[in-house]
């Protein structure tokens, strides 16, 4: 079984500022470390650090940054597709954050926007009925869903996690078998999953919940000391996903105790994939058949 994400690749650069910087001034900050993130990105390499033969479909620069993107995936096994330079520049997100934690974000899109159904169609050439297609909310609403109708008519599992949420997105739900929402995208979108769908909704610091087949499942989250939550959502879907496409079976209350504890992790240490699970603690949570 071969899992194909569909989404973005960014490097993020972190800044500590003492303010933000106005309309035509030049002002001095301190660069304080540079990861690998972007949310298809994210998903992909914990589903492959979980053991999963894992794709990213996605698009990187021509520049140095790309080359360091490929680079670093390669290092994780994470398959790219395509494995070279598709576009001139490499997305990015710098983050500047002040003493008192306010933080301004500048995110640039435009290599994965790059990634149309005729392109991505390519890619899923090989694709078998059963494999896996996940996307995030990175693709414009059409892009979205024209994906999710291909991956249905090759017979494929599909997978949406609707961030960042657009409205237009609700089309979605008849192409989506597992849908994993924040309370708030759960809000505006409402999902309406096709008989037999697995709907997650995560509930921040309270946990989350799974409906599936008229049953309910719920789980707290697990205590941990937060330092920062970025990728928390990331690290809870893909862990999900791994528990129960290892046991073979749809989201279950061990994948949600598999996925909330992976979170918690996340949470405690920060960055992006610096601070997902190492595939050593990954192994260790999901051979836990009887969390507490
Ligand atoms: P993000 O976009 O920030 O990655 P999200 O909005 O998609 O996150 P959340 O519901 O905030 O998703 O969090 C996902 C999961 O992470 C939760 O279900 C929970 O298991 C875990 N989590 C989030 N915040 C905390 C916290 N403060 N302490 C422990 N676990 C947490």
């Amino acid at each position: 079984m071969h899992i194909y994400v569909c989404g973005n690749i960014t490097v993020d650069e972190f800044w500590q500022v003492d303010h933000f910087p106005a309309e035509g001034e030049s002002a001095l900050g301190n660069k304080v470390h540079s990861d690998v993130g972007g949310k298809g990105a994210n998903q992909a390499m914990i589903l492959s650090r979980c053991g999963l033969t894992t794709s990213l479909i996605t698009a990187t620069g021509e520049d140095s940054q790309g080359e360091w993107l490929r680079q670093r995936a390669s290092d994780e096994n994470l398959l790219l597709l395509p494995a070279v330079a598709s576009v001139p520049f490499s997305d990015n997100s710098v983050i500047f954050t002040t003493a008192n934690g306010d933080n301004a974000i500048m995110t640039s899109n435009a290599a994965a926007n790059s990634l149309t159904p005729e392109r991505v169609s390519d890619w899923l050439k090989a694709a078998q009925p059963g494999d896996i297609f996940l996307q995030q909310g990175n693709l414009s609403a059409p892009t979205t869903l024209a994906l999710f109708q291909l991956a249905k008519s090759r017979g494929m599992t599909t997978v949406f996690n609707p961030s960042p949420v657009n409205p237009a997105f609700v089309d979605c739900w008849p192409w989506v078998d597992i849908a994993v929402v924040n309370q708030g995208e759960a809000a505006l979108l409402k999902p309406r999953l096709p008989p037999h769908g697995s709907l997650i909704i995560t509930l921040g610091a309270s946990g989350a919940e799974l409906q599936r087949d008229q049953q309910h499942w719920q789980v707290p989250a697990i205590q941990a000391e937060v330092v920062d939550t970025t990728g928390a959502g990331d690290t809870f879907l893909a862990v999900l996903l791994a528990s129960s496409l290892l046991r073979q079976t749809a989201p279950d209350s061990l994948a949600l105790h598999h996925a909330t504890a992976a979170a918690a992790i996340t949470v405690s240490r920060r960055g992006t994939w610096r601070a997902f699970p190492t595939r050593a603690e990954l192994q260790t949570l999901l051979s836990d058949r009887h969390p507490s």
